[in-house]
């Protein structure tokens, strides 16, 4: 089954609703993404937050943020994501707390992942896509081992995160468990062109439930660290472009000689056609629109609260979520969103949708 695009088509259906009649009111989120830190023990070339020199100053402590979700209600998912998660002091208790009301997702790069923490993961898996607990783990695996530890900048990065994956793999199918569902992630680039066919056998290989070839987004995350929100009407940098020939040869192989891994894009659902666009900086933005300031929030590692990555429309330690989703500037960006139905800077957001 689909889960990602039936739960696409849920978050349409409960959006559109506000987004035509309420006049800028959102109902209740329903998404909320939670950035607990911006540092990492890797290197990644890409990385926009700066890895391992990442600034925590200001931080809210995993106890501030267990609090600011109690407001979240409980048919609501929330994801995780850093930074690396699991850099965040107190991050499993976090994770386990939240866990116990809401549906849980987390994106890691998995080198904290030791047979013990896998143990706790999987313990924390959901019954079914419904109930409460963890429903999926994004792994991210940026090329076959040479690779991967290239751009992430270490050299034993690759196998203890295929170790991580084996041992959430073992965990599962010891327990008989369908969640988490188990995702790796792959960020498009120059350096793992030639790898993304071999990725996505070596993701069923491991046991992986979806294999996600990302397209590199280049929206400015300066926001988060530095306080300054670019303008939504100025598209983000060109993407580094990659030879598309190479690409498209990948992606066909992926198409063509399907190993019965679910295959996953990001931003969410877009075609192998748009990605290779995407890379020639061609790609056009008619026919998306985005729901995401009507059903999400995103909460950043200094509690900063945004209904888009450009848009901050209070903090955590000023209010709570209830209150801050529909104050004056989220009600004023979604009325804007509406006339404009989408922005120059929506290029390469993960929450583009058609
Ligand atoms: S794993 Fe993610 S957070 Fe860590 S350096 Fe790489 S891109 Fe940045
Ligand atoms: S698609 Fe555009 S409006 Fe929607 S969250 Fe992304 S950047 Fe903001």
């Amino acid at each position: 089954m689909n889960y990602s695009s039936i739960y696409q088509k849920l978050i349409k259906a409960y959006s559109l609703f506000p987004k035509y009649f309420l006049d800028g009111y959102g109902l209740w989120p329903i998404q909320v993404y939670v950035e607990v830190t911006y540092r990492c023990n890797l290197e990644c070339e890409f990385c926009q937050f700066g890895g391992q020199r990442a600034p925590t100053d200001n931080e809210l402590s995993a106890d501030e943020l267990r609090e600011g979700l109690r407001e979240v209600g409980r048919g609501a998912i929330i994801s995780f994501t850093g930074g690396e998660p699991f850099v965040k002091r107190g991050f499993m208790g976090l994770l386990e707390g939240v866990s116990t009301r809401n549906r849980t997702h987390i994106f890691t790069n998995g080198t904290f992942i030791t047979d013990d923490v896998a143990g706790r993961l999987v313990k924390l898996g959901a019954r079914n896509i419904f109930d409460k607990g963890l429903v999926l783990i994004g792994v991210s695996l940026e090329g076959l081992e040479e690779t991967h530890n290239t751009i992430v900048k270490r050299a034993d990065a690759f196998q203890r995160t295929i170790s991580a994956l084996r041992s959430l793999v073992r965990h599962k199918r010891g327990k008989g468990k369908k969640f988490p569902l188990i995702e790796i992630k792959a960020v498009i680039s120059e350096k793992n062109i030639n790898e993304i066919y071999p990725l996505s056998l070596l993701a069923k290989e491991v046991g992986a439930d979806i294999f996600n070839p990302m397209t590199m987004s280049t929206i400015p995350h300066e926001s988060r660290t530095l306080d300054t929100y670019p303008s939504i009407f100025n598209p983000p940098p060109p993407v580094r472009g990659v030879e598309t020939g190479l690409l498209k040869e990948q992606l066909d192989r992926i198409r063509n000689e399907s190993n019965g891994i679910q295959i996953r894009t990001t931003p969410q659902g877009i075609s192998f056609e748009e990605i290779l666009r995407y890379y020639e900086n061609r790609f056009s933005l008619k026919g998306y629109t985005c729901y995401f300031p009507w059903h999400g929030l995103g909460v950043s590692a200094r509690g900063d609260v945004l209904v888009c990555p450009y848009i901050k429309i209070g903090n955590l330690r000023e209010g709570g979520l209830r209150e801050l989703f529909n104050n004056q500037k989220a009600r004023e960006f979604r009325r804007r969103l509406k006339r404009h139905r989408i922005f120059p800077g929506c290029l390469g957001c993960c929450n583009l949708i058609r």
